[in-house]
C-alpha cells in the first residue's frame, strides 16, 4: 500500500506552481475596497457598478495565455535595468525608453508602469466621452496592473525564485498568504489623491516593490530552514492527482516572517487604484455620469484559469 502510494506520488506529482498575479481573491478585494474608498458623486457611480469591477478583476490574467502582447503588461525586471545604471534613470516615459533601450528589450523585460500610465489616459477620455462601458472596463483592468506593480515579486526576473531555488515563492508570497489571512486583514479604508505626475507616482510604487524583494526571498529562506522539512509541505488529492504544496503551518510560519508587508502592499494598491480613478474623473473634468442607468448588463466571461505561464 505504502508503495503504491509512493509511486503514485512519483507518478502524479505536480508542485502547483499557479504563477499568476496575487491571487484572485486580492484582485477582487483591491478593486473592490478601491470604490468604497472613493468621495463623492463618484463613489455613487463606482458603488453602482461595484459587481462588474470586482467580478472583471482578473479579466487581465485569464487573457494573458489568449492574447499576444498580454503577459508582458504585468510585471517588469527592475533588475534588468539596474545592472545598467541605477534604476531611478529608467527612462519613465514609453516613447523616451523604446528610443533608449529598442522596444523588443522593454517588451522583454515587462511594461507594468507603462502600462498603468497608458490606460489612465483612456480611462480619463472614456470619462471625457462618458462611455460607461468603456470606463469600467478601463477601470477595472488599469485596477489589475495597479495591483500587480505594487507586487515585489512582479518587478523582478527572479519573479518565483527559479534563480534562487525557491520554486513556488511566487503563489506563496501572493496567493497563499492572502488566501489563509485575508478575513483577517481589517477593511482598508484609504485617502484617496489626485495625482500630479502620474509616471512618477506608479513607478515610485515600483520601486517600493522592488525594494522589498530581497526580504521577500530571505524570509522564505529563513521560514525554511527553521522548519522541519515533514511539516513543510502537505500533500492532497485533486482530480485524481496527487498535490504537493506549501503547509498551513508552513505559510504562517512565513507570514510571521514578511509581518505586514503583504497587507501593507494591499493597502498602497488599493490607495493607488481609488487615486486613480479619480484623478482621471478629475482631469476628464469631473463630468456628470448619469446614475440613473443600471450596472451593465454583465456578459458571462468564460471562466478560464491561466495555465502555467513564461513569465510571472
Ligand atoms: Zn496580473
Amino acid at each position: 500500500m505504502m508503495k503504491k502510494l509512493s509511486l503514485l506520488i512519483v507518478l502524479g506529482i505536480c508542485v502547483m506552481g499557479n504563477i499568476r498575479s496575487w491571487g484572485f481573491l486580492s484582485h477582487r478585494t483591491i478593486n473592490q475596497n478601491a470604490c468604497l474608498a472613493l468621495p463623492q458623486p463618484l463613489f455613487k457611480f463606482y458603488k453602482l457598478h461595484v459587481d462588474y469591477l470586482v467580478n472583471h478583476a482578473t479579466d487581465a490574467d485569464s487573457r494573458r495565455n489568449m492574447v499576444e502582447g498580454e503577459a508582458c503588461k504585468h510585471f517588469i525586471d527592475c533588475d534588468y535595468y539596474e545592472k545598467a545604471a541605477p534604476l531611478d534613470t529608467i527612462c519613465k516615459d514609453w516613447k523616451l525608453a523604446v528610443a533608449k533601450y529598442s522596444e523588443d528589450t522593454v517588451l522583454k523585460h515587462g511594461i507594468v508602469p507603462y502600462q498603468c500610465a497608458k490606460m489612465m489616459y483612456w480611462l480619463t477620455k472614456a470619462f471625457e466621452e462618458k462611455n460607461v462601458e468603456k470606463i469600467l472596463k478601463l477601470s477595472a483592468d488599469l485596477g489589475h496592473y495597479i495591483a500587480d506593480a505594487h507586487v515585489p515579486l512582479h518587478t523582478t526576473s527572479n519573479y518565483n525564485g527559479q534563480k534562487t531555488n525557491q520554486h513556488g515563492i511566487h503563489s506563496l508570497w501572493e496567493t497563499k498568504i492572502p488566501e489563509h489571512h485575508l478575513s483577517n486583514y481589517p477593511i482598508f479604508i484609504s485617502e484617496v489623491n489626485f495625482i500630479r505626475n502620474y509616471p512618477d507616482s506608479i513607478w515610485k510604487a515600483v520601486e517600493e516593490s522592488y525594494s522589498l524583494v530581497n526580504k521577500v526571498l530571505f524570509d522564505e529562506r529563513n521560514a525554511k530552514e527553521q522548519t522541519p522539512e515533514n511539516l513543510q509541505y502537505q500533500f492532497t488529492q485533486k482530480g485524481g492527482r496527487i498535490i504537493k504544496q506549501e503547509s498551513a503551518f508552513f505559510i504562517k510560519q512565513y507570514e510571521e516572517k514578511v509581518g505586514l508587508m503583504v497587507q501593507n502592499r494591499m493597502k498602497s494598491a488599493i490607495r493607488m487604484v481609488a487615486s486613480s480613478w479619480y484623478t482621471a474623473w478629475i482631469l476628464a473634468g469631473e463630468p456628470d455620469l448619469n446614475l440613473k442607468q443600471n450596472p451593465i448588463n454583465e456578459i458571462p466571461v468564460p471562466a478560464i484559469e491561466p495555465e502555467e505561464s513564461h513569465h510571472h
